[in-house]
C-alpha cells in the first residue's frame, strides 16, 4: 500500500521535450520577419510540406502534404526552401542545453527527445517544473526555438502531455494520476493509433482512452486481438521503458505508413518499403550519419505485429545496399500472409559517417556524390527523381 511517505517520494522525473514546428522555427530564427506568418518549409512543384507554421496549419496546411495542395488551401502561403545543415546544428545546440540539466538525454529525432531527471536530486514536483520552465525559456532565449514540454512518471505519459497544448505547451502530470489524465483524451492521442485507426476504434464505441478501460476482456480481445493487454496498459498510462542515452540505439531513422485499406499485395508492400528507404536515406546523409541495421515491421488488422531486422557488415548512407534486404525481410516478417494494416522501416546502428575502408571508398564515393546530386535536385524542386525505379519522373534540366 502506498502510504503518504511513498507518494511523496514518487516524482515526475521523465520529461518529453518537443520543438514546435521545428524546421519552420529554425527558419524564423534566421528571418524573424517570417514570425506570425502563414509559412511552411517544403519543395516546390512536386515537393511536399515538411513543416508548417501554426498560422499555416490554421489555414488547413499539414505535414506531409503535397506543396501543390497546400498552395491551393492556403494561396498566400509563404514557401520556404529547406536550408541545408541548419536543422541539425540547431538540434545539437538544443539537446546540449538539455544536457546542462541532466546527463540522461535521449535524442529521439532532430526535434524531440526524453530527459530523465532521476539523478538530478530534485525534491519536489514544483522544483522539477521550475527547472523545466527555465529550460524552455533558455532554449527560446538562446535559439529562438519554441518547445513544448510534458512532465510525468514515464515516457508514454510525458510524450502525450508534451503534445497536448502545442505550441509552447507545458503540461505536468502528477504521479498516480496517469490514467485519470489520459481517460478523457481521444483514443487518437495514444501512440500508434493514427488517423486511420481512430475511426476503426470509434466504430467500436471507443472514443476516449477511458472507454478502453470500461470494456470487458472478451470485447478487448475481439477488438485488439493478441495485443489487447498492451492496449490496456497503454490506456492506464503504464510504461516502463527507460530513457535510453546510448546514442546508437536512441538515434534511429524510421518511417511508417498505415493503409486506408488493408493491403494483400506483396509487390505493393515492397514498393512502399523501398520508397521509405528513398525518403529516409537523404536525411541520414544530411545528418552526416551512416546506418547498419534495417528493421521492417508489419502490423495486421488485429493489431498484432511482426518485426524483423538485418544488419549490414558495414554502415552505409546509401540506398542500394538496403534494397536487396527488403524482400527477405518482408518474407520473414509477413508470415501469416494476411492483409496488412501498417508497414514501417527503421534504420538503426547509427554511426558517424567517417573514413571508409580504402578499397570501397572510391566506388562508394562516386555513388554518394550521385546520391547528393539527386538529393539537391529533389530539394530544389527542379525534378522529382524516383531512385529505386531507375526512372526519372521528369528529367533534370541541369546538374
Ligand atoms: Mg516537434
Amino acid at each position: 500500500m502506498a502510504g503518504p511517505d511513498n507518494m511523496a517520494l514518487r516524482l515526475p522525473t521523465i520529461v518529453h521535450l518537443d520543438a514546435d514546428a521545428f524546421f519552420v522555427s529554425c527558419e524564423q530564427a534566421l528571418k524573424p520577419e517570417l514570425r506570425g506568418t502563414k509559412c511552411a518549409v517544403g519543395g516546390r512543384e512536386r515537393g511536399i510540406i515538411s513543416s508548417a507554421s501554426y498560422e499555416a496549419r490554421a489555414c488547413g496546411v499539414y505535414t506531409p502534404m503535397p506543396t501543390m495542395r497546400a498552395l491551393k488551401v492556403c494561396p498566400d502561403l509563404i514557401l520556404i526552401r529547406h536550408t541545408s545543415g541548419l536543422y541539425g546544428k540547431v538540434s545539437h545546440r538544443m539537446f546540449d542545453l538539455c544536457e546542462t540539466v541532466t546527463p540522461l538525454v535521449q535524442r529521439n529525432s532532430v526535434d524531440e527527445g526524453y530527459l530523465d531527471l532521476g539523478p538530478c536530486g530534485f525534491k519536489t514536483a514544483e522544483a522539477i517544473e521550475a527547472a523545466m520552465r527555465d529550460l524552455q525559456r533558455r532554449i527560446w532565449d538562446e535559439l529562438r526555438i519554441p518547445v513544448s514540454i510534458g512532465i510525468a512518471t514515464n515516457k508514454l505519459v510525458a510524450q502525450i502531455a508534451s503534445k497536448l497544448r502545442k505550441p509552447r505547451g507545458f503540461v505536468s502530470v502528477p504521479p498516480g494520476e496517469e490514467a485519470a489524465f489520459l481517460a478523457p483524451l481521444p483514443v487518437g492521442k495514444l501512440p500508434g493509433v493514427g488517423v486511420k485507426t481512430e475511426p476503426v476504434l470509434q466504430r467500436q464505441g471507443l472514443n476516449t482512452v477511458g472507454d478502453i478501460l470500461r470494456r470487458s476482456e472478451e470485447e478487448l480481445k475481439r477488438i485488439f486481438g493478441r495485443g489487447w493487454r498492451e492496449m490496456v496498459a497503454m490506456a492506464r498510462g503504464e510504461d516502463d521503458r527507460p530513457v535510453d542515452t546510448a546514442e546508437e540505439d536512441a538515434k534511429s531513422y524510421s518511417q511508417q505508413e498505415t493503409f486506408a485499406t488493408d493491403i494483400h499485395d506483396a509487390s505493393e508492400i515492397e514498393r512502399i518499403a523501398k520508397r521509405m528507404i528513398d525518403e529516409l536515406m537523404p536525411k541520414i546523409r544530411q545528418d552526416g550519419k551512416q546506418v547498419r541495421t534495417m528493421t521492417l515491421k508489419v502490423r495486421y488488422p488485429d493489431f498484432t505485429q511482426e518485426t524483423h531486422a538485418r544488419t549490414l557488415e558495414r554502415a552505409t548512407d546509401l540506398e542500394a545496399p538496403f534494397y536487396p534486404l527488403v524482400s527477405p525481410l518482408l518474407r520473414a516478417a509477413w508470415r501469416k500472409r494476411l492483409p496488412l494494416r501498417l508497414v514501417s522501416v527503421r534504420f538503426s546502428g547509427v554511426e558517424d559517417g567517417s573514413d571508409q575502408l580504402e578499397m570501397f571508398a572510391q566506388a562508394e564515393e562516386k555513388r554518394r556524390r550521385l546520391a547528393h546530386v539527386l538529393d539537391r535536385l529533389n530539394q530544389g524542386g527542379k525534378a522529382e527523381v524516383v531512385r529505386h525505379g531507375h526512372q526519372l519522373a521528369k528529367p533534370p534540366k541541369s546538374v
